[in-house]
């Protein structure tokens, strides 16, 4: 299309940079999510909430390292902390009182958590709450939900053939109480787990009804299997996450991506009970050992950013522009011709192709992304949005203004 011939033409470095590195990474990256046609954007530096790519150009960043970059590219405090947390000694093979506080931290604010553990991601975090429940429960099957996404080796997009770890998945489909109810009827006593995120993320914004999660919860409470919820994305709703919004005590929490302070983070966590398997001193022990579950400097950017960053004011001011911000998305859209719209929770959205047609509605996405990009404003492919702390009035509203503008030429 013209949009992307003009897109080559405006970044050729990136096409470089791909190619260089092909050459030792294959697709060119380390994470399948950051490939899109005709070749990612290489982003090279980037300060508060706007990015510079390898041929020179700034952005405003509307995409927030797919959710974990809520704090924009700079923050002074973030790198003081891991500063003078590397400067302190970084690998002391030892547990460390940054742990300590952050995991303080976190099981104050998760109605869920009692005790916790830490990983490198969500995707560890993930791993290790199933193979507790399997363990705990003595059970096998785990309910998981088409679209959903818990990490690498845990995806159940529509689409992709998904490479997932051998647990036995029952895939269902998400918002689907009866569904859910039917599978529970049949193979209840089977059930180990139900990993569910509140809001699908990465399987484009959809969010999950109060009701489907309300019979989640009562399924999982009379079969005695456990709800976990994934909430590496929706931690950011409220101070105890999603599930302090929706009133619903999941039997474990999972979180990442935000609580690291822009570091590799993950974290699992539950009731006393059910956690206490995890202390080696327990008779039967479930062992969880990683080099860098506790890495100095990732505990100190955490502990720093839940402290100073993260607060509760700060969360709901983000919740309040962010449902402030998907609603005049939604309004613009709906105004100029109304072929997207827009879906999230809070500062996490994405924007959908409206109409039958699939390869159309993607085409038309295609399209706004290129366009938007020549405009200064960045944000996924795919069409995920998500708003960091120093994204403010005046980007958003440059960001509807852009959108006009290219609505209105698209016409
Ligand atoms: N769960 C959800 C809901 C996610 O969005 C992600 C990452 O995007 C993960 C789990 C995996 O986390 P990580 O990429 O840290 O392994």
């Amino acid at each position: 299309s013209r949009a992307e011939e003009d897109f080559r033409r405006r970044t050729p470095q990136s096409a470089d940079a791909l190619t260089r590195a092909s050459r030792v990474l294959p697709g060119g990256n380390t994470r399948s999510s950051l490939w899109t046609a005709p070749y990612p954007l290489s982003i090279t530096g980037g300060e508060g909430c706007r990015i510079t790519d390898a041929d020179g150009h700034t952005y405003f960043d509307f995409l927030g390292e797919f959710t974990a970059g809520i704090y924009g590219h700079t923050c002074p405090s973030l790198e003081q902390a891991v500063t003078a947390a590397h400067r302190a000694g970084f690998g002391l093979s030892s547990h460390t009182p940054y742990e300590v506080a952050l995991a303080e931290e976190l099981a104050a604010r998760f109605p869920s958590i009692d005790l916790l553990r830490f990983t490198n991601s969500g995707t560890e975090a993930n791993l290790m709450a199933l193979t507790a429940a399997r363990l705990v429960t003595g059970r096998k099957r785990i309910v998981v939900f088409a679209g959903g996404y818990h990490g690498g080796v845990l995806t159940f997009g529509n689409g992709n053939a998904p490479v997932n770890v051998p647990f036995d998945f029952a895939v269902l489909p998400y918002n689907d109480a009866e569904a859910a109810a039917r599978e529970f009827a049949a193979s209840g006593d089977r059930i180990a787990a139900v990993l569910v995120e509140p809001m699908q993320g990465a399987g484009g914004c959809v969010v999950g009804s109060a009701e489907f999660l309300q019979t989640l919860r009562d399924l999982c409470d009379d079969s005695g299997a456990w709800l976990i919820f994934d909430e590496v994305q929706t931690a950011r709703m409220a101070p105890g996450g999603a599930q302090e919004r929706l009133g619903i005590t999941p039997d474990m929490t999972t979180l990442g991506k935000i609580f690291g302070g822009g570091l590799a983070f993950g974290a699992f966590g539950g009731r006393q009970s059910v956690m206490a398997r995890f202390d080696p001193a327990h008779p039967d022990p479930i062992p969880h050992a990683g080099t860098f579950n506790n890495n100095r400097l990732t505990m100190a950017a955490g502990l720093e950013a839940v402290r100073n960053h993260l607060t509760p004011e700060a969360l709901a001011a983000l919740y309040e522009r962010g449902e402030a911000f998907r609603a005049a998305l939604n309004e613009r859209f709906a105004a100029n011709g109304g072929a997207f719209h827009v879906t999230g929770m809070g500062s996490i959205m994405n924007i959908h192709g409206k109409g039958e047609d699939a390869a159309l509605r993607l085409d038309r996405l295609r399209l706004l992304h290129f366009r938007m990009m020549e405009r200064g404003y960045y944000f996924a492919a795919r069409g995920l949005i998500a708003l960091s702390f120093p994204v403010g009035e005046t980007e958003m509203t440059g960001f509807l203004d852009a959108l006009d503008a290219v609505l209105i030429a698209g016409r």
